[in-house]
């Protein structure tokens, strides 16, 4: 945990990264659930905190007596109101209400402890707020307290990593069942849309019998067209790069999508330097779809060769779908990456399903992890 001499330059370091934050939970968190959040951390991290070892709050804020605390405070330390006030407040020129003269505050004894007791103002006593409720419409004040709280610094932290921001820090520290349950819960807050282009075709990964069911039907009901009879001849007869890129970008049926497929990865070796090579650049979605078939159940692992070129892909679709590529076939260490593309996918393009690709990468992960 951050000392408290050190909280203000290491909240300045995150500064960026703490707004971007603030703005992703005010778009996407839900008030209860942020809430419930904030409560359950500020009850764990406070219940092993030594306050009295930091007291930045008392040094760093100007605190004001509410006019109501006056008589009861005077008491508190044997004196009348009119001496409490001309020894340790000042009218603020503002609004005129009563401040503490003296930075660190006045009532602050060196071992930590206020003179005021329990008669402090309740302001003193609900600081940094962490427990309140509403907090998604005190997000802002949250970036100035962090400044200068080290427990509020280390909640916003730990919010920080349970919704993906940030590099993980403690993730490759973890032991594997930390990380699944880490996922799980990270999981729990976005919702996985199965009819997302994602979505189906991690279905159709996880269980290729249905699909291949659902193929066979069709093919039994419906009846090819002379378009469809003239697609499949080309599929058959593929035999060069340029006809089966081609082909990948054609639309077509499900039953010779699927033959399609096959034949690409009957022709691994010939086609993978060129699909890896276009895929940097083509934005197409029928030929998106078909790299990512490719790319998932080939026999190379293209994992770090997605991991190494992530930044040279041209097109978020196809990005989206490399990220499911990774949950499919990477390890662990993907999490933290893919984690960081969902929260990216969501700030960057609110009205895609961009994030649904390492949304469903990381379902599919956490799955074989745990199986
Ligand atoms: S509330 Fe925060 S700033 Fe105040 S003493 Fe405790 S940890 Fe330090
Ligand atoms: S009144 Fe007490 S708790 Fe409040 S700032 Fe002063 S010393 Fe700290």
């Amino acid at each position: 945990m951050v000392s408290p001499k050190e909280v203000y330059e290491e909240a300045k370091k995150r500064e960026d990264e703490n707004l971007l934050f603030r703005n992703f939970l005010k778009a996407n968190a839900d008030e209860k659930e942020l809430d419930k959040q904030f409560r359950r951390l500020h009850n764990e991290i406070f219940s092993g905190y030594d306050c009295d070892k930091c007291r930045n709050c008392c040094k760093e804020y100007d605190i004001i007596i509410p006019e109501q605390d006056l008589e009861r405070d005077a008491k508190k330390l044997g004196m009348k109101k009119n001496v409490f006030i001309s020894l340790f407040l000042e009218r603020d020129k503002d609004d005129g209400s009563y401040v503490v003269r003296k930075k660190p505050c006045f009532f602050l004894e060196p071992d930590g402890k206020c003179v005021l007791g329990n008669c402090r103002p309740k302001e003193c006593k609900e600081y940094p707020y962490t427990n309140q409720p509403e907090r998604l419409h005190s997000l802002y004040n949250m970036l100035e307290t962090i400044e200068v709280c080290p427990v509020a610094f280390e909640i916003y932290e730990r919010l920080k990593e349970e919704y993906g921001f940030g590099g993980g820090s403690s993730f490759k520290s973890e032991g594997s069942k930390s990380i699944i349950k880490n996922t799980k819960d990270f999981l729990k807050h976005y919702k996985l849309i199965p009819t997302s282009a994602a979505g189906i075709e991690a279905v159709s990964f996880m269980m290729p019998e249905i699909e291949e069911m659902v193929i066979k039907k069709a093919e039994d009901i419906v009846k090819m067209s002379d378009e469809d009879l003239a697609c499949e001849k080309m599929i058959s007869e593929a035999n060069t790069k340029e006809d089966f890129f081609k082909l990948m970008r054609k639309p077509m049926k499900g039953m010779n999508r699927s033959k399609l497929r096959k034949r690409l990865l009957e022709n691994e070796e010939m086609l993978m330097p060129l699909i890896k090579q276009k895929s940097l650049k083509n934005g197409q979605d029928y030929f998106i779809e078909n790299a990512f078939y490719f790319f998932a159940h080939a026999e190379e692992d293209c994992c770090n060769w997605i991991m190494s070129n992530y930044n040279d892909f041209r097109n978020e679709y196809m990005k989206s779908m490399l990220c499911l590529v990774l949950g499919i076939r990477g390890k662990e260490d993907v999490i933290p990456f893919l984690k960081s593309q969902v929260v990216r996918f969501i700030l960057d393009y609110p009205d895609e399903l961009f994030e649904q690709g390492p949304l469903y990468g990381m379902d599919i992960l956490i799955e074989r992890l745990d199986g």
